[in-house]
């Protein structure tokens, strides 16, 4: 038996090169979901006040139809699919779903409050085949918006950095409403001396329009930002999400419910968790028309929207149509600025324009990365 740091270095090799597949299947299609977000139980352990998607009540959803689903967005040719809730770990048979998304080549994410993590669960997703966990962490101590606190989940995060396999990410809620905004930075740093990922989203209300935050916040975020490593990093990068915290709209187009799906409880189609309601169609029944028809259905909720894994998905769309302009926002040049790191720019050169007949290096790429 390999011992975990070898287990866990071929698996890292593994992962980043079926996200690099990810990135070269989006960029060089856009009939295709991206990434998907399936509910595998609405039911929640806690009641965070800022949280719309959890109830105290439901029953997990029963794996032959979670299954079922998983097949569906395959067939659809989803290539990342994140599994949410309520708390995911309340579903009793998780690590199958997980293996079924594995199964069929897909990135399996999932996200979880961390409650109920123990060695053995973490031992039994490694064996599923997780790829990355999101664990969300606002608070060192339990107040009366979040118990996501660090105190409760030290000894897990512990555990993780111990035992997983698979990649971790600490994620924080800013904004909310906590007793100690500042609190975010230690549990940031908190993060990284266990070798762990991280990253700070900002509140937004139940429509996934962004709440006003306080001066204090504002000052955790940018704090966090000079704190996060020179190289690329989306929320750094992320020129919409500047924007939104300056209080700009955006002009970009939301490709929501064909380049991303979200898929409640009840098996249905909806844009994201924000915009539950639309198209509201069955799984089961969703085509490839629906597909091509909702990506490019304009959004009227996209300028104040901040919802993150959507913008990174508009952002790749925008590589492959118009690659110089997408990098001139994502990297403004000039002094000081950023430049594409050198994977972006390889992927973009060989994948962003259509050249006739097809380049050997595109061709070559294509067939390291098992393309057709
Ligand atoms: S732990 Fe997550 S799902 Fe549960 S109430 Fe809090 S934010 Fe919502
Ligand atoms: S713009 Fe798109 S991702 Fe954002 S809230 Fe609206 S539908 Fe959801």
């Amino acid at each position: 038996m390999f011992p975990t740091a070898v287990r866990r270095a071929v698996r890292r090799w593994h992962r980043l090169y079926r996200e690099t597949r990810l990135v070269a299947l989006a960029l060089k299609s856009p009939h295709h979901p991206v990434f998907a977000h399936a509910v595998v139980i609405r039911r929640c352990n806690l009641a965070c006040t800022y949280c719309s998607e959890f109830d105290t009540t439901s029953k997990p959803v029963p794996i032959e139809e979670m299954l079922a689903r998983i097949d569906q967005l395959a067939a659809l040719g989803t290539t990342a699919v994140t599994l949410t809730g309520g708390e995911t770990l309340l579903h009793p048979e998780v690590e199958r779903v997980i293996a079924r998304i594995r199964h069929h080549g897909m990135l399996a994410i999932m996200i979880s409050n961390g409650y109920l993590l123990s060695v053995d669960r973490i031992k039994s997703l490694n064996r599923a085949g997780l790829d990355r966990l999101q664990i969300s962490i606002d608070n060192l101590s339990p107040d009366n918006v979040s118990m996501k606190s660090l105190r409760v989940l030290d000894q897990k995060l512990r555990w993780l950095a111990q035992h997983a396999e698979f990649q971790v990410h600490i994620h924080s809620v800013v904004g909310a409403g906590t007793a100690k905004p500042a609190d975010v930075l230690t549990i940031q740093r908190r993060a990284k001396e266990l070798g762990l990922g991280s990253s700070a989203g900002i509140v937004h209300d139940p429509t996934g329009k962004m709440q006003q935050i306080d001066q204090e916040s504002r000052d955790v975020l940018a704090a966090i930002e000079r704190e996060t490593k020179p190289l690329f990093n989306f929320a750094r990068h992320n020129p919409w999400r500047k924007n939104l915290l300056e209080g700009k709209p955006n002009d970009w187009h939301c490709p929501a419910g064909g380049r991303h799906l979200y898929i409640c409880e009840d098996g249905l189609v909806h844009y994201c968790m924000a915009q539950r309601g639309y198209p509201a169609k069955p799984l089961a029944e969703y085509t490839q028309e629906d597909i091509d028809r909702e990506a490019k259905t304009p959004k009227s909720c996209a300028p104040y929207c901040t919802i993150f894994c959507v913008h990174r998905i508009a952002l790749v769309d925008q590589i492959r149509t118009d690659p110089r302009k997408a990098l001139a926002t994502l990297f403004p040049g000039g002094e000081g600025g950023a430049r594409p790191p050198l994977p972006v720019r390889m992927l973009t050169g060989l994948f962003a324009a259509e050249k006739p007949g097809g380049g050997i290096m595109r061709k070559a790429a294509m067939k390291v990365l098992g393309i057709q």
